[in-house]
């Protein structure tokens, strides 16, 4: 069985065609400036070269006819024919409490994308039309949503409701949602794996730690806390967004900078966190190397984006009653021993011991328990693959 996986945004549309009896990742792209002029389509089939396809594409229709026609190209194609195509998996962002699992796209979950739209007014409009064009290209073949706030639908009312009046969560909505869900799920599924034990005898604290970070708490196989919140500016610092601060400061610096509401808003998600703070870059080898070099913001920056993401450490144990794993993944979290050491520094109390050896070894791609020999709760690095993820609840779905 094979399926495809799309992930549509507002001018662009990422693929990946899975097969599932191997797992593996028969071609994938990127179709960018969808609608824009100079198009292209950036098509890499397993194990060649990538072919860059330059073609106007005027909506996200032209750019799934032409994802067909370069996966079934005689030359550079990966299947003969689109009827090798089982069913087509769709990240969606925002399911608000409408989903707490994948389904099988019908009118009815179409109309309820749309009315999370609000939720997420960049995202969720891209999805649906990336749906939609999928419908058109392929009639009769299974669609499928899943999406990135589903899986902490289980999250209990005292974790995801806000202390504010109880009629902005009944009329607007307003509570946590979470994100970066199928990454969790996805690592969760993998350290149970990894375990050798049930996922229902397990809990885990699973960091996904890259430009975007999140932290969530999983116990039993089910999101308890996650600390993205209604939006997923909320929680520890990040590359280029504040995370939790004081809410006062919004009105504070709108009076003070004379700044509009939607002004702040873009301060928020993109000019803050370790970009702010350092005001030099968002990526962490650019502030590991300046640090190196003394630069005292980068130093900053690293050090407060390490005491945030530990302070859900903390937190979640206390949530969970105790860890049995904590996991690490993402672009920091699978590919940087320094700061999984420093995140984990001093929690030997807890029964948490990482082997530095086993740390330094880890790296991109691989899947590996760094922990010290008898640590009482392990510390597994393990690579996040939302794709396969959504391949994998695609076909579970259609079974
Ligand atoms: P996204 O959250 O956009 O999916 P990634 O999970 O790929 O992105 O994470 C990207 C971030 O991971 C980069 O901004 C960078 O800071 C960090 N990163 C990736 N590789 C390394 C590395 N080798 N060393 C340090 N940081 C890294």
């Amino acid at each position: 069985m094979k399926i495809l996986v799309i992930n549509a945004g507002s001018s662009s549309l990422k693929y990946q065609l899975i097969d599932m009896e191997t797992e593996k990742v028969l071609a994938k792209g990127l179709c960018e400036r969808i609608g824009i002029d100079g198009s292209k389509l950036t098509h890499t089939p397993f194990g060649k070269d990538k072919t860059v396809i330059e073609q106007p594409m005027k909506d996200h229709s032209d750019a799934i006819k032409l994802v067909l026609e370069a996966l079934t190209n005689a030359e550079y194609g990966v299947i003969s024919s689109m009827d090798e195509i089982s069913a087509v998996g769709h990240r969606v962002v925002h399911g608000g409490e409408f989903f707490s699992k994948s389904v099988v796209i019908d009118d009815n979950v179409k109309k309820a994308i749309d009315q999370c739209v609000p939720l997420a007014p960049l995202h969720n409009p891209a999805n649906l039309i990336g749906i939609e064009a999928c419908e058109k290209a392929m009639p009769g073949v299974p669609q499928t949503a899943v999406f990135d706030t589903a899986f902490h639908q289980t999250m209990p009312r005292e974790a995801y409701m806000y202390a504010l009046p109880y009629d902005l969560y009944e009329k607007d909505k307003i509570r946590k949602y979470g994100f970066h869900g199928t990454s969790h799920k996805y690592v969760a599924n993998q350290a149970a794996e990894m375990l050798g034990k049930p996922l229902s005898e397990l809990k885990l604290i699973t960091f996904h730690l890259g430009n975007g970070s999140s932290v969530t708490a999983i116990n039993k196989g089910k999101s308890v806390d996650t600390s993205m919140g209604f939006t997923p500016l909320a929680g520890v610092v990040m590359g280029t967004r504040s995370g939790m601060l004081d809410p006062a400061i919004i009105k504070f610096i709108a009076d003070k900078e004379n700044m509009t509401l939607e002004q702040i808003d873009t301060l928020l998600n993109k000019e803050s966190g370790v970009y702010g703070i350092s005001g030099l870059s968002s990526d962490f080898r650019d502030l590991a190397a300046a640090a190196n070099d003394g630069n005292e913001r980068a130093k900053l920056a690293i050090d407060m984006f390490i005491y945030s993401v530990r302070k859900f450490l903390g937190e979640y144990i206390v949530v969970l009653g105790g860890v049995d794993a904590v996991v690490f993944t993402a672009g920091i979290g699978e590919n940087t021993a320094d700061m999984r050491a420093a995140i984990l520094n001093n929690t030997e109390f807890l029964g948490i011991e990482v082997d530095p050896a086993k740390n330094a070894e880890a790296i991109r791609g691989k899947q590996l328990d760094i922990s010290a020999a008898n640590s009482k709760v392990k510390t597994l690095v393990i690579p996040t693959n939302e794709e396969l993820m959504i391949a994998k609840e695609t076909a579970e779905l259609i079974k």
